[in-house]
């Protein structure tokens, strides 16, 4: 067999025939050939193909609807939406856990770990970051490590990073598309991450059903700076790192914390929160907490909240994009956006009031009609 767009090069022996596999691809003839290589444009999809694609579980296709709907570009919104409509009647049905927990409490860890688990069982799963951090910092306190290295290799799971918002926010009304979409493609397990530092945790708490909030022992006695409030949004806490010398420390915070807890009005009525203990590492205990996760979705369903729960998540949901398109419209005003920088100069130099300044804007909105 010859290979024209082949040589053999030098070092190859004399008489090595098409079975040697050290034949090397012709270089590129000149620059033009450079310039066009890896640019290949990829085929536009309509609406259609990005909905029958999702459907049949097309990942790539898949990736590139939940691009799409990342994207603040007007002409992709637009499409976004419509590729939403489509897909919501085929969404809902799924397991939405969140996880949260301070930088190295463990998290993506435990997350491969369990991911791993339900692929095992039959479960695809989808792994969602939500991030805030990385549109105010430009870096990504998630996105930064070379994450789940195992469970991105199964091909039932899907692990998408974080948005970046860009400056007009929305990083909540992006993953809770992406949360759709995902269930639109099969996935009856989504895990989404989020970093226990800010008050994302309350965001990403009205997008799941439950939410599991990952400690580590002894990084200080005060509840190691993890704010109280994200205690209450909690459903179950576990103790991570539950291994090796440090597991009697990990169970001694775990009963520490059942005291915290007793004295919590729970987020879910009803619902004593488990303290319980793991290591994400050996996996020892992370079945035991996927089993307190699928007992609490029967508390969840026997109680009607599971029902209540996801209207309210619709309806923060619907809230969101209201203010997303509002601000999204607004900063695009032709009148606002003519006069925003110099307002907001004045502003900054003390030349005047930023209530001022607000109101001059809206008024150039309002008056738009
Ligand atoms: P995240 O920032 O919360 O996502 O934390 P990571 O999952 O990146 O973990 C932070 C560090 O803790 C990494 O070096 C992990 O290998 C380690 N780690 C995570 N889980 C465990 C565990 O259960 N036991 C031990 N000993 N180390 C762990």
């Amino acid at each position: 067999m010859e290979h024209s767009d082949t040589h053999k090069p030098e070092w190859t022996p004399q008489d090595a025939g098409s079975e040697f596999a050290s034949f090397v691809m012709k270089g590129v003839d000149g620059p033009t050939a450079i310039s066009n290589r890896g640019r290949k444009k990829r085929r536009q999809l309509s609406v259609d193909d990005y909905v029958n694609g999702v459907l049949e579980q097309n990942r790539t296709i898949l990736a590139r609807a939940i691009t799409l709907i990342e994207s603040n570009a007007d002409v992709h919104r637009e499409m976004g939406q419509e590729v939403l409509q489509h897909l919501l009647p085929h969404a809902g049905n799924s397991t939405r856990l969140g996880i949260t927990g301070v930088p190295g409490a463990g998290k993506s860890t435990f997350v491969e770990n369990l991911g791993v688990r339900l692929c095992e069982q039959g479960h695809k799963v989808a792994v969602l970051a939500v991030d805030p951090s990385s549109s105010l910092s430009g870096g990504s306190i998630l996105g930064d490590k070379t994450r789940m290295e195992k469970l991105s290799r199964d091909k039932r799971a899907f692990i998408r990073p974080s948005p970046t918002s860009g400056a007009l926010g929305g990083v909540a009304e992006k993953s809770r598309s992406t949360i759709v979409l995902c269930e639109a493609a099969g996935y009856d397990t989504i895990l989404v991450e989020t970093v226990g530092v800010g008050q994302n945790e309350t965001t990403v708490r009205q997008m799941v059903d439950c939410f599991l909030l990952l400690t580590i022992a002894g990084a200080g006695d005060d509840l190691q700076g993890i704010k109280k409030g994200v205690v209450e949004l909690a459903d179950i806490f576990a103790v991570n790192k539950a291994d090796g010398n440090n597991k009697l420390r990990a169970q001694r915070a775990r009963s520490e914390m059942k005291t915290v807890l007793h004295y919590l009005t729970p987020y879910t009525p009803e619902w004593t929160i488990p303290a319980m203990t793991c290591s994400a590492f050996t996996g020892e205990g992370v079945d035991k907490v996927w089993e307190t996760v699928e007992k609490f979705y029967e508390h969840l369903r026997k109680t009607g909240y599971l029902e209540s729960r996801r209207a309210q998540q619709n309806v923060n949901w619907m809230h969101e994009m209201m203010i997303q398109n509002l601000k999204h419209r607004f900063l695009h005003h032709e009148k606002v956006a003519s006069k925003l920088s110099d307002l907001e100069h004045k502003v900054a130099n003390g030349k005047l009031p930023a209530y001022s300044a607000a109101k001059t804007l809206l008024a150039e909105f309002l008056d738009e009609k």
